[in-house]
């Protein structure tokens, strides 16, 4: 339902419980944020219920340390409202976390698939099967996070923004788009990602517009966009005029 993203110079979490509570007016049933630093292990948090608890178990943001990071406020499409179906979720060795709104049609014939493969669910939502079906990918071709991301994504029928951390990445964040919507904020040194402009809009005012069927490299202050064929698509930087 509402999906934040940010990497830069600042502590992450903090930025990202401010995001997610610009989106709350579009309801949710739960939340979670990642958080990594450097190569150290992702740390995700997950909350059933309001944003405030969450906030609590965090302490505001501030007992989770590192400067790259995405957060999620969950309306339960495939799953019930628990903190097992909340996001992020993760592949089985930790490879890619991920946020992601829409519905994956598929996601049924995809997860025999991923079981057949070897891969293992732990939550009910169609979500967890994007995330393998990237991390399947990713294994079989040369671990190039672009790659994967579109190959897994011409196998995926429905709508989505997903928004990817891979391990071997850091301080990055891959994202794809398709009937979902999804901008991207630059600043100097940073970059911000949201499902609503409000979530960013106290940050930057710079942003890009990702079409359908597109994917971008988030790095800190630079972002790069591909197109389905993996070739560098240029986009123009439009600037935010109106207040939230
Ligand atoms: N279909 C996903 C789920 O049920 C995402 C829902 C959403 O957009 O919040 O977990």
């Amino acid at each position: 339902c509402g999906i934040v993203g940010f990497t830069g110079a600042h502590q992450a979490a903090p930025i990202l419980l401010d995001g997610l509570s610009k989106l709350e007016y579009r309801g949710y049933d739960s939340s979670g944020i990642a958080v990594r630093d450097g190569l150290k292990d992702t740390e995700v948090l997950k909350a059933k219920g309001r944003l405030k608890i969450l906030k609590e178990k965090t302490n505001d943001g501030k007992s989770v340390k590192g400067t790259c990071g995405i957060g999620h406020t969950r309306w339960a499409t495939h799953g019930e409202p628990s903190e097992d179906n909340a996001h992020p979720h993760v592949s089985d060795d930790g490879n890619v976390v991920a946020v992601h709104n829409g519905i994956i049609e598929n996601y049924q014939e995809l997860k025999e698939k991923l079981v057949r493969n070897g891969y293992t669910f732990y939550s009910e939502t169609d979500t967890e099967v994007a995330v393998k079906l990237v991390d399947y990918y990713y294994k079989k071709y040369e671990g190039n996070p672009v790659d994967a991301i579109n190959h897994a994504i011409i196998r995926i029928r429905g709508s989505y923004a997903l928004v990817m951390m891979f391990k071997e990445y850091p301080e990055e964040i891959y994202v794809a788009r398709k009937d979902s919507p999804m901008i991207l904020g630059v600043a100097d040194g940073e970059s911000y990602i949201a499902s609503d402009v409000p979530a960013i809009l106290k940050y930057t005012r710079n942003v890009y517009y990702i079409g359908n069927l597109e994917m971008a490299r988030v790095r800190k202050g630079e972002i790069t966009f591909y197109n389905l064929d993996g070739d560098e698509i240029e986009k123009e930087q439009k600037v935010i005029e109106w207040d939230a």
